[in-house]
């Protein structure tokens, strides 16, 4: 693990544990789910869903007795296949449908995961950098994954897009995102969180009676982005 990078370098099928932590106490001994989703690192790659190379999912369907979801994630939970409180989320027949290993704690402690496939596989990751996003998800959330696993799924994977798209929300570029139609979508609604972030933090600023003069600037710069965007949308859908 470097912790100059925060970048675990470890082989394919080799353990790596992580250590989760909450104040249990607030929680009267109650569950958590813990769900870790594996993303694109580069911005330009953030709408694509990892999976996992031709090669080792087809080795894995024709071995074992698996699930889809299962088959297509680059990462497992090292507890054995089955076990209970391990849950595998994704679906491959929905594009934008992310595979997650979802994880039932019943206190901080350890997790232990491992990668079934490499950065450099050929097809699946093909060499881009990923990282792993721990979400945290308290009872009612997974009480609510079960009565309606699809929409939920759905919701929270794109929750979880909308972190990556505004992780740099003033570099999105136009030119990148303009070829693909679905692109543009997700990055006006990444967009549009962070503009309402910017505008709460103005109201807080004025509420403190503190200048908002470069807030400003970043929230007119904000709407003209998605401004641009929407209207090459338009232009899509009403060709001259
Ligand atoms: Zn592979």
């Amino acid at each position: 693990y470097s912790h100059h990078l925060n970048r675990i370098y470890v082989d394919m099928l080799c353990n790596f544990s992580i250590r989760f932590n909450w104040d249990s106490s607030k929680l009267a001994g109650q569950p958590m789910y813990v769900r870790a989703t594996t993303v694109f690192s580069d911005l330009a790659q953030a709408e694509k869903r990892v999976e996992r190379c031709f090669q080792h999912a087809h080795e894995s369907s024709n071995a074992m007795n698996l699930s889809p979801a299962v088959i297509k994630n680059v990462l497992r939970s090292s507890r054995e296949m089955g076990t209970q409180d391990v849950y595998y989320c994704g679906r491959p027949d929905l594009a934008d449908s992310w595979y997650s290993v979802l994880v039932r704690l019943s206190k901080p402690t350890e997790h232990a995961y491992h990668f079934v496939c490499k950065n450099s596989c050929s097809s699946g990751i093909n060499r881009r950098a990923i990282d792993i996003i721990f979400t945290l998800e308290d009872a009612i959330v997974g009480a609510r994954a079960c009565s309606c696993p699809r929409r939920d799924i759905l919701r929270d994977e794109g929750d979880i897009k909308n972190k990556v798209k505004t992780k740099k929300p003033l570099k999105v570029d136009k030119q990148e995102t303009d070829m693909d139609i679905v692109g543009v979508r997700a990055a006006i609604s990444g967009l549009r969180v962070s503009l309402t972030m910017m505008e709460q933090a103005r109201t807080y600023k004025l509420m403190m009676q503190k200048h908002t003069e470069a807030i400003d600037r970043c929230i007119t710069h904000l709407k003209a982005l998605i401004e641009n965007l929407e209207s090459s949308l338009t232009v899509k859908a009403n060709p001259p």
